[in-house]
Formats: structure tokens, C-alpha cells, sequence
């Protein structure tokens, strides 16, 4: 334990002592904790009689921005270090700053720093979410559960399968429903799973009437025990679109086939405008605008989201009256370009699968070359529009003014939130842009996430903010806080604006 600890000093503030074990109280829990031990959250542990908070504060080091005078390469007076360009400045995070209980007690850190001339005040704590959750994207077409088909994790209902979006596929985790409306074991591994996703760990889903998948932020994921290897590049339709020119000569007919959209070059208007021929293609599924189809198929994991392993499923006879006729070719490929297939029809107009031309595999291979890496991104989303609020001003709906009014930056570990419009603090966070295992838990249960709000110090004094509690950066490096836990500096995780920097010029993340 860091000399931090040294400042440990019982008072009528600090936990109550029942013989050998001592109280915790950062949350409704309230664990009475042997020596040597740690709470049911593992957050807090009781050493020597003190309650301790088991992981270190996390002070960010912002690396150079622009501007910052470059350490010279290869200087053989003062060669280079490899260390990042250190600029001084330091962000007290809210990453293992321990949580107040009840909530009018004052944040653990009130941090005062100046920038640029400007004297910001960051409140920080490690917040409590009863109501919280994620919300998954999942890079996929292929077909993982029908909408609203609950998710689950160890057997037990954690979420739900919600609105698809462009190319991926989208899950709606948690929530205080799962948390807590159900049974002990509902909410307890739904918390398990909001936690490991949060962290950045793989965790094992599987879908009523779906899918089993491997989710970890910022990785591919595994559906059905298959890495997927590309986002699809767009739709049937936009795929025809992209590409009408790089066919136009090569080929008479392009089909790409899709779940959702499906797209037929000689119809297709991007066909129409180039010249295209008719060629008597008929598709079988509904037509919506010329030469863009839904439903040919049933959502599956074969060819782009559909059940279809061979395209030709989706072909009606061809009509030598539109312009079919023998010796037509027939290219037919998915979203992603992984499938592909080449044919000419016969005497009898009849597409026969011919072996695939070189003269094509440039504009598949552009398919692929243009879809991005498949990919898992988990965002954090919960409410601190509640009691939180109160250890931060003595006048918890000023701060929600103040956040909708730009006039206070909200950051969970450094990195910035999207705060929902309407009332409350609503935030969601990309879990990728925070420091590695920020988030906790409590057994009540409920998820523990870092939370700073930055703001100038005149405005936080304006709102109500507990004056008497703020402290320099210099004094939190030294002395530490009431949890007397070791601190640990480190860089700030890269592409993240400077949260200090970025409340001084008010600006939306
Ligand atoms: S669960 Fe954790 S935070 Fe809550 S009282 Fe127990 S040790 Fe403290």
C-alpha cells in the first residue's frame, strides 16, 4: 500500500468498527469486512482496520497535442526515451476514486486546474448504475435472432435483440428490468455480462431461436463458432450503385443478393442511366422500385443474410421477349463479395454455372477490398440524472442544467459521452476510448463506472458546488484521498479531446 494510506485517520465520517471488522459504506451494501479481507464487491478491502480501496486512483498524463515542441529523433545530445511526450498536464479520473454513500456526502475528488488561464473544477466519482446497460453493434449480415428475441448468458435473459442497423446487427443488453426485475440470478449474471463487456472481456451469448455469438468489444464476432471477416459494403441496391461501371461491358446481368435488398443491374436505375439491355431476369421476391427486391429469401447465414446457399434459388424463368436469350452471362454475388458465382444461360435459357472469368474478379475483389473489418462495439449507456448528482452540487437539477447547457463537460474516465437530450444525464460511451477495466460493480446489483464533470470553478460555484471540498491536482498526487488507495499514472488512452481543454472552449464531445 502506497504512503497514501498514511492518511488514514478515523472520525465520525469514516466506517463504524464491529470488533474485528470494520463497515464498509460506499454503497447501500454496507459489508462488515474482516482484516486482510475484501467486500462481496471486491472493490473495497479492510487492511489493518482501514477501508481501502483495492484498485488505484488513475491519473491520466495527456500526451503532446498540437503545438507541444517535438523531442528531437535521434539527438545524440539528449537522445529520445521513447516515452510520451509528457505536457504536464494531469487528469484526475474518476477510475478506482471510490463512490460516496449516501449520495449528499461530497464527490471523492473535487479537483480544481487551471487551463490556459482558466479555472476549471472536475467533480469525480465512481458512479453507481442501477440504470444501465449496453447497447452492442455487431458487424454481421448475417441473420443472428429475430427482433425482440431475448438474449441470454449462462441460460438467463440479459437483453434482447432491437433494430438492425446498416450492416450490422444490434443488441440491447442490461437495463434495470434485467438488473432487477427478475429473479437473483437474472439480475446477479446480468450483471456479470454487463461488467465483462464493459471491461472489454469475451462473453458467450446465445439468442431464442438464433444464434450462439462471442462478443468483446472492439473484436470481430463469433456467430455460431464462424469469426465473421467483413461488413457488408451496403445494401444490394447501393452495392449495384457503387459498381455499375466497373460491369458495364464485362457482364450482361449482375444480381446482388442480399436479405434486405437485393439489387438486378439491367433494371436498377444506375443500369438504366449507363444503358444497360434488358435481359428477361426474373426475380422471385417482391419488387419494390425497379431493379430492388426484398424478401427473396428467409434471414439466414448463407449468401448476404439470407438462407441461400445456392443463388440460383431466387431466379424465375428467364423471358426471351425482354431480351434473354442464349448465351447471356449471369453474374450473381453477395454484399461482402465472399460469394460469388458465374453463369450462361443455355439454348434453353437455363443459367448454367461456367467456371468464374478472369476478366470479373477485379470488381469482386473491389467488393471485398471496400468492406470494413467485422467488428463488436459496445457502448456504455446509463442514467446519472439521480441521487449522483448530489455529491456534486448541494442542488442536484443544477448540474442536469448545466450539462444540457454545455456549461459542464461530462467524461467516464477521461473519455467523452454523448449525453441524450430530455431530461436527466443520459450518457452513452464507447468502452474502447476508456482505460482498460474501468468499471466495478456492487452485489445490489448494479454497475460501478467512472464518471468527471468539468466546469469552471465560478459556474460550479454558481450551481451549489461544496466549495470548501475542492483540491488542487498537486494535493491529490501527494496525498491522495479517504480511500487511501495507491494511485497509478498513465497515459490517456489516445484520440480522446483533453477533457479540460475541451470545457474550456465548450464544445460538444
Ligand atoms: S459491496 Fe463493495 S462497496 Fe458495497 S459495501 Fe460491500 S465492499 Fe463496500
Amino acid at each position: 500500500m502506497s504512503e497514501l494510506s498514511e492518511r488514514f485517520e478515523p472520525s465520525p465520517e469514516r466506517p463504524d468498527t464491529t470488533g474485528e471488522k470494520v463497515r464498509c459504506d460506499a454503497c447501500p451494501v454496507m459489508c462488515y469486512i474482516a482484516d486482510g479481507r475484501t467486500g462481496a464487491c471486491d472493490r473495497y478491502g479492510n487492511v489493518g482496520g482501514k477501508i481501502v480501496r483495492t484498485d488505484p486512483l488513475t491519473i491520466l498524463h495527456h500526451a503532446a497535442e498540437e503545438g507541444t515542441p517535438l523531442v528531437p529523433f535521434l539527438d545524440p545530445e539528449e537522445p529520445w526515451d521513447g516515452e510520451l511526450v509528457n505536457t504536464g498536464r494531469r487528469f484526475v479520473s474518476a477510475i478506482g476514486a471510490g463512490t460516496t454513500y449516501p449520495d449528499y456526502k461530497p464527490a471523492p475528488f473535487i479537483v480544481s486546474q487551471e487551463v490556459e488561464g482558466v479555472d476549471l473544477v472536475t467533480v469525480v466519482t465512481e458512479g453507481i448504475f442501477s440504470y444501465c446497460g449496453v447497447k452492442v453493434k455487431i458487424d454481421t449480415d448475417r441473420h443472428i435472432g429475430p427482433e425482440t428475441a431475448t438474449v441470454r448468458a449462462n441460460g438467463e435473459p440479459v437483453g434482447h435483440v432491437t433494430t438492425a442497423e446498416y450492416g450490422s446487427q444490434m443488441l440491447s443488453l442490461g437495463g434495470v428490468r434485467h438488473l432487477t426485475g427478475g429473479s437473483k440470478a437474472e439480475g446477479r449474471v446480468t450483471c456479470d455480462t454487463l461488467l465483462a463487456l464493459c471491461n472489454r472481456q469475451p462473453v458467450e451469448l446465445t439468442i431464442d431461436d438464433g444464434a450462439m455469438l462471442v462478443v468483446e468489444a472492439g473484436k470481430a464476432p463469433v456467430i455460431d463458432g464462424r469469426q465473421e471477416q467483413r461488413m457488408r459494403v451496403g445494401c444490394g441496391s447501393a452495392t449495384i450503385g457503387m459498381f455499375a461501371t466497373q460491369w458495364r461491358d464485362l457482364v450482361d446481368e449482375v444480381v446482388v443478393v442480399d436479405d434486405h435488398i437485393t439489387g438486378v443491374v439491367s433494371e436498377h436505375q444506375a443500369g438504366k442511366v449507363l444503358g444497360w439491355p434488358d435481359t428477361g431476369i426474373k426475380i422471385i421476391g417482391r419488387r419494390s422500385t425497379p431493379g430492388r427486391y426484398f424478401k427473396v429469401s428467409e434471414p439466414g447465414l448463407g449468401w448476404g443474410g439470407t438462407t441461400i446457399a445456392d443463388p440460383l434459388e431466387i431466379l424465375g424463368p428467364f423471358n426471351a421477349n425482354k431480351g434473354a436469350r442464349p448465351g447471356l452471362s449471369l453474374l450473381m454475388v453477395s454484399t461482402t463479395g465472399e460469394q460469388f458465382a458465374y453463369y450462361e444461360l443455355d439454348q434453353d435459357l437455363k443459367p448454367v454455372a461456367k467456371p468464374f472469368p478472369d476478366r470479373l474478379k477485379k470488381s469482386v475483389d473491389l467488393i471485398e477490398d471496400n468492406c470494413e473489418p467485422a467488428l463488436c462495439t459496445v457502448l456504455f449507456m446509463g442514467g446519472a440524472g439521480g441521487s449522483l448528482r448530489a455529491g456534486v452540487t448541494e442542488n442536484p437539477v443544477n448540474l442536469t442544467r448545466s450539462v444540457q447547457g454545455l456549461n459542464t463537460y461530462v467524461t467516464c474516465g477521461g473519455a467523452p459521452v454523448y449525453v441524450w437530450p430530455g431530461g436527466g444525464i443520459t450518457i452513452m460511451v464507447d468502452v474502447t476510448r476508456m482505460p482498460q477495466n474501468a468499471f466495478g460493480y456492487v452485489p445490489t446489483p448494479a454497475l460501478v463506472a467512472p464518471v468527471e464533470f468539468t466546469l469552471r470553478r465560478d459556474d460550479y460555484l454558481r450551481l451549489g458546488g461544496y466549495a470548501e471540498e475542492i483540491r488542487s491536482v498537486d494535493d491529490i498526487a501527494a496525498r491522495g484521498g479517504a480511500y487511501h488507495n495507491p494511485r497509478r499514472d498513465r497515459p490517456a488512452p489516445g484520440g480522446n479531446p483533453w477533457p479540460p481543454l475541451r470545457q474550456r472552449r465548450r464544445e460538444r464531445p
